[in-house]
């Protein structure tokens, strides 16, 4: 079988040690790019000083890291201040991660609205974590995506798998990443059947899974998409060409 190439759309930077392993997987050919969550902990005083190396290596690797803006809190009125200052700044920064249980809040349109209106501004997307909890899961983007549907979201984790399903199929720009440990059948299935696997993407959440496992986890997540997918094509897709697609690298 020939090889599979994986864009790993769920990556982390937790500091000079992860910025290293960036480096040295991208260098062996294991990966041919990441959608990289800069320093979750960093506040937006810390921004800098905490994430100027993973800047200054995306800015120097182009297509190959492309960094997300972690802390923007929807719950704090400054977010949108914050954040435009940052993307003013950097080029480099692709779109925002949300992750609403670090910062403590529930997603509800009054928050989301005006995020999903920022980034249609900029031409940005965001990625967010879910969990299967009210106002932290898929769903609760629904009222919101209604009302702009041409916004770009990810839903990492997808959770729950149905909602995930169900608003990549009713949305042109939502597409689910799964994260290489929580590969589940049903939401393959329910992918296939709401219109084919083209809104699913690879990505592992790495690099804090990658300590506890023997192996390559690269060639592990290929393994495991050509068990859960039912052609190489569809493979393929799903491990990165999706992911290119969606990064709109084509244009
Ligand atoms: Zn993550």
């Amino acid at each position: 079988m020939s090889r599979i190439d994986v864009f790993d759309f769920h990556f982390h930077f937790l500091g000079q040690e992860s910025l290293e392993e960036i480096a040295r997987l991208l260098d062996s050919g294991a990966v041919s790019g990441m959608l990289c969550c800069t320093d979750l902990g960093a506040s937006h005083e810390e921004f800098e000083a905490r994430n100027e190396p993973l800047l200054a290596l995306a800015a120097e690797r182009g297509k190959e890291v492309l960094p997300l803006l972690a802390m923007v809190h929807l719950n704090r009125p400054d977010w949108p201040r914050h954040a435009a200052r940052w993307f003013d700044r950097y080029d480099a920064l692709v779109g925002v991660k949300l992750h609403p249980p670090i910062s403590k809040y529930t997603l509800t349109p009054e928050l989301v609205d005006p995020l999903f209106d920022f980034l249609g501004e900029r031409g940005l997307f965001a990625a967010s974590h879910t969990v299967p909890l009210p106002g932290l899961s898929a769903a609760a983007f629904h009222p919101s995506l209604k009302r702009r549907p041409k916004t770009r979201l990810v839903i990492y984790h997808g959770s729950t798998h149905e909602e995930s399903a169900y608003l990549a199929a009713s949305f042109a720009n939502v597409v689910v990443e799964p994260s290489w440990l929580g590969f589940f059948p049903g939401l393959f299935q329910l992918m296939a059947k709401l219109g084919g696997y083209g809104k699913l993407l690879a990505g592992t959440d790495g690099p804090g899974w990658f300590r506890d496992f023997q192996g390559s986890p690269y060639e592990d997540l290929v393994g495991l998409a050509r068990r859960h997918l039912p052609d190489e094509d569809t493979a393929r897709d799903f491990c990165g060409r999706n992911a290119r697609r969606f990064l709109r690298f084509g244009d």
